[in-house]
């Protein structure tokens, strides 16, 4: 099934729990404005080619529509417009005034030199520099556009604009206005969370292993704050297969060893396939990586009682049912992940303000942010008797409306 389909599925089961009327229902899945162009840079072995570039404004009802720009082959419109309106939701969900938007460009940037992706990057700026800007639409980084990008379209934009306008985009460098801990805010948010439902179930986190699916930006971080908090993590997979060791995995270890040699095993261990992690016996089960993991023809082998939602939408609705059926705790995507859009926001506070913030402050205030916006949809699952899923995406849907 298409992504934006999955997205209307569940704002539907939500409007439904609210009694939302048609017309409400349609507004919140109708993207405002779908823009599209076709970018043309120049190449370094002559010539020029053409790519097509995606931007869509779903949703502005809270502020400012924000969302990443993804340079990768297979973006398209309906992904694009999928991830936009997801945006909208998880701005929501914490409360941050900001609406829903989303960027793309169909390209393999492995395939283009540094720079022909600055000229691609201010290329993607100039063709849609007419609707983004600090109070309509704000830019970030998403896969495989980096702070070095970011930095390179607000030069652009400054450049089309005549003035320092540091708060059009986020993910900047620190020394483009960028602020600290946002490399690691989405993971740190995760476990704030985590940590939260844990207290209210009175689970010792010491107590509990874990399984990470994913060991890059957000799974690493994830990996190592579960360890540090006592968690015995008993396997973690990148894309080239899973570590498994029931007795514990020493995780800095481990990712010290990936970031030397590029693999997650050390010499005398063996990886076992990646999506191995997924069925291994724990009780915290983190996808950290890809979309569409735990499926229908999988979810019966899922052993975990929690489910940290760190990657978009890793599990299909079939198996979301299946999970809710055998009272497992989905802690979902649009609230498990949305701490790098909440640092985001403080980046934009820092630019728009011209303050500084510390690492202290970031911490705390995410901290605050991701608990509060924890309290809100467990209250409302257990109130309703819904999944948190459910409860997630019927609170953003009320908060859209302004109800
Ligand atoms: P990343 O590219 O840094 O890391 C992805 C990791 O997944 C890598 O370690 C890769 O080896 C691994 N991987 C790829 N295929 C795999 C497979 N088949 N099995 C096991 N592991 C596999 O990406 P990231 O920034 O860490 O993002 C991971 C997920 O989190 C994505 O779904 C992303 O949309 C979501 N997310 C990230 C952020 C963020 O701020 N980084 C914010 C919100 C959501």
């Amino acid at each position: 099934m298409a992504a934006f389909d999955y997205f209307k599925q569940t704002v539907g089961k939500a409007a439904d729990l609210l009694g939302l009327t048609e017309t409400e229902r349609t507004k919140l899945m109708t993207p405002d404005r779908i823009l599209k162009a076709g970018i043309t840079i120049s190449l370094d072995a002559g010539g020029t080619a053409t790519f097509p570039a995606y931007r869509v404004e779903f949703n502005n009802a809270r502020g400012p529509y924000k969302g990443g720009i993804r340079f990768h082959p297979a973006a398209d419109e309906d992904e694009v417009e999928a991830l936009a309106a997801m945006m909208a939701i998880k701005c929501a969900v914490v409360d941050i005034p900001f609406g829903g938007g989303k960027g793309g460009v169909a390209v393999d940037p492995k395939k283009l030199s540094q720079r022909e992706l600055h000229e691609l990057s201010r290329a993607y700026v100039r063709a849609f520099a007419d609707h983004l800007g600090p109070d309509t639409d704000v830019p970030a980084p998403d896969v495989y556009t980096t702070p070095e990008i970011m930095g390179v379209m607000l030069d652009e934009y400054e450049n089309i604009v005549g003035k320092p306008s540091p708060a059009f985009i986020t993910g900047k460098p620190l020394d483009k206005g960028g602020i600290v801990g946002r490399d690691t805010a989405t993971a740190d948010g995760a476990i704030f969370v985590l940590e939260a439902l844990l207290a209210d179930r009175t689970m010792d986190a010491g107590k509990l292993s874990a399984s990470v699916q994913g060991a890059g930006n957000a799974g690493a971080q994830a990996a190592r704050l579960l360890a540090r908090m006592g968690t015995k993590v008993v396997a973690l997979s990148d894309s080239k297969g899973t570590l498994i060791n029931m007795d514990g995995i020493d995780v800095e270890a481990a990712l010290v060893h990936k970031k030397v040699s590029g693999t997650l095993a050390k010499q005398g261990q063996a990886l076992v396939a990646p999506d191995a992690g997924l069925d291994v016996a724990c009780d915290i089960l983190v996808p950290a990586a890809l979309e569409e993991q735990i499926r229908k023809d999988n979810v019966d082998t899922v052993k975990a009682s929690i489910i940290l939602e760190i990657a978009n939408g890793p599990t299909t609705p079939e198996a979301d049912e299946a999970l809710a059926a055998r009272g497992v705790a989905v802690i979902p995507d649009v609230l498990a992940n949305a701490g790098g859009v909440t640092v985001s926001y403080f980046e934009w506070l820092q630019n728009k303000s011209g303050e500084v913030w510390d690492r202290t402050r970031v911490h705390d205030q995410l901290a605050a942010t991701m608990k509060d916006a924890y309290r809100d949809v467990a209250d409302f699952a257990l109130d309703r008797g819904v999944t948190m899923r459910e409860a997630a995406y019927a609170l953003a849907l009320s908060r859209l409306l302004g109800k």
